[in-house]
């Protein structure tokens, strides 16, 4: 469901306004006002306009001066940050009587620069009145976000205006997301040999941006994800109380390791696989490479401590590369990215890395497309025959779903894919179609 942000200083009436927006409805069917829902820490409101379901979020006040003390006031621009980055559009609202404040253009500003295309209405509330509202809205177009519209919370004049200017913004997030039912923002889990450099990378990557790092305390008091929010997305890195916390146990047996981590994994869209790129790979890496690919996730692979590597030559990072990808089989699609927690060398390419991770894991593939691939895989090399079951045939091949992507060959007998031909189509597919970071699952189907 398409999400909306409302934010504005205190006072200016945002709870009242929000709350006539959701009543609006119940005079002319419009409107309709479900069970408002406490949310991470947000209050989210359903409602309905024009046909159309969408949330809103209301995000507290908004306060960019010392009205408030300096953590407070960080505490709430993190929320505001965090509810904006999940948002579609954004209402500002603002208080007409009082006309534009200096906290007002700084609101104003600090949306114009947000990173993603964010469509901004300014509701100019407090405008019961209808003569002076035409000359009190005005004032407003000085914050620079486009026509502001004069209404009133109180009254209820104007409010339909207000949610009319949301409906573009609405109906675009419903689009995209129509495809697939996939969530705004991306779990991340941290997986790694001890002493590796796990926690000082999550100490980098929380570090990003000071200003809108969050807690959002999970539901048992190890979990604890912390949030970071990018070019306006956000990133929720899960279980990071398993990061920080030192391993008990000097030496921990290759299963105890892989049991504790499982849960972050499960959890988690993507894994960031660290390995430490001074010594050699080991099983206990592979162990769990094997455990990322065997849970369908997404990963990318950090190789960390690049600053101790002396020999950075082209051809030195691609025989590291190289050795990598071999040790790391389970995960040899994902892309390796060479880091320093100590220097924050490259720590920032992580973002865009785990984005096109994701983008893939979630991708949709259409059936023309893909029968295609397959036919011409199938002309380069005939699948096996054998000598009792016959020729093996493949009908129809098809994706029914995503995260991983799963790819279905309809057949006449399952049994005649060796595990040679299935690694075959796959290195194939992937040739074709980019799924770079993802698994994907080859599922056969006979004809019954
Ligand atoms: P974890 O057990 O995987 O969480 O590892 P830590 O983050 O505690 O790091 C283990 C050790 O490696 C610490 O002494 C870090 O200072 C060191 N370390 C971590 N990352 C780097 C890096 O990029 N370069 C160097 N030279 N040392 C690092």
């Amino acid at each position: 469901v398409p999400t909306v942000a409302v934010v504005g200083r205190p006072n200016v009436g945002k709870s009242t306004l929000v709350n006539r927006m959701c009543d609006a409805g119940t005079v002319n069917g419009a409107i309709v006002r479900d069970e408002p829902g406490v949310t991470r820490d947000r209050v989210y409101q359903r409602a309905t306009w024009g046909g159309r379901d969408f949330e809103m979020i209301d995000t507290g006040g908004l306060l960019f001066d010392d009205e408030a003390d300096a953590l407070f006031l960080e505490e709430i621009r993190e929320q505001a940050s965090l509810a904006l980055s999940e948002s579609c559009a954004a209402i500002l609202v603002v208080d007409g009587r009082e006309g534009p404040t200096r906290v007002d253009e700084e609101i104003g500003a600090f949306l114009r620069k947000w990173p993603r295309d964010l469509p901004v209405v300014v509701a100019v509330n407090k405008c019961e009145q209808v003569l002076t509202e035409a000359e009190g809205a005005a004032e407003f177009w000085r914050l620079g976000l486009g026509e502001p519209i004069a209404c009133s919370g109180v009254h209820g004049n104007g409010v339909a205006e207000v949610l009319d200017a949301l409906l573009p913004a609405i109906d675009g997030a419903t689009r995209r997301d129509a495809p697939r039912a996939e969530r705004a923002h991306v779990d991340v889990a941290i997986l790694g040999r001890p002493n590796v450099g796990k926690s000082c990378l999550l100490n980098r990557f929380l570090g990003v941006q000071r200003s809108i790092v969050s807690s959002i305390p999970g539901t048992t008091r190890d979990a604890v994800d912390e949030s970071v929010v990018v070019d306006g997305h956000l990133f929720k890195f899960v279980d990071t109380a398993g990061v920080r916390r030192k391993a008990r146990v000097r030496d921990p047996t290759e299963e105890a390791m892989v049991g504790r981590s499982l849960r972050a994994v499960r959890r988690a869209d993507l894994v960031l696989l660290v390995v430490d790129s001074t010594v050699e790979p080991t099983d206990q890496d592979a162990a769990l490479a094997e455990r990322i690919a065997a849970d369908g996730r997404a990963c990318v692979v950090l190789a960390n401590k690049w600053d101790i590597k002396q020999d950075k030559t082209e051809k030195s990072t691609r025989e590291v590369s190289k050795i990598l990808r071999e040790a790391l089989a389970p995960v040899a699609w994902a892309e390796i990215l060479f880091v320093s927690a100590l220097t924050g060398q490259r720590c920032l390419k992580v973002y865009a890395a785990i984005e096109r991770a994701v983008a893939n894991h979630r991708k949709r593939v259409e059936t023309a497309v893909l029968n295609e691939v397959v036919r011409d895989a199938l002309l380069w090399q005939p699948p096996p025959a054998s000598a009792s079951k016959g020729a093996a045939k493949i009908y129809f091949v098809s994706q029914p779903s995503v995260s991983p992507p799963t790819i279905v060959f309809m057949c006449n007998n399952p049994t005649l894919f060796t595990n040679n031909y299935k690694r075959y189509l796959e290195r194939k597919i992937r040739e074709s179609l980019p799924f770079e970071g993802t698994p994907i699952r080859l599922v056969f189907r006979g004809k019954r």
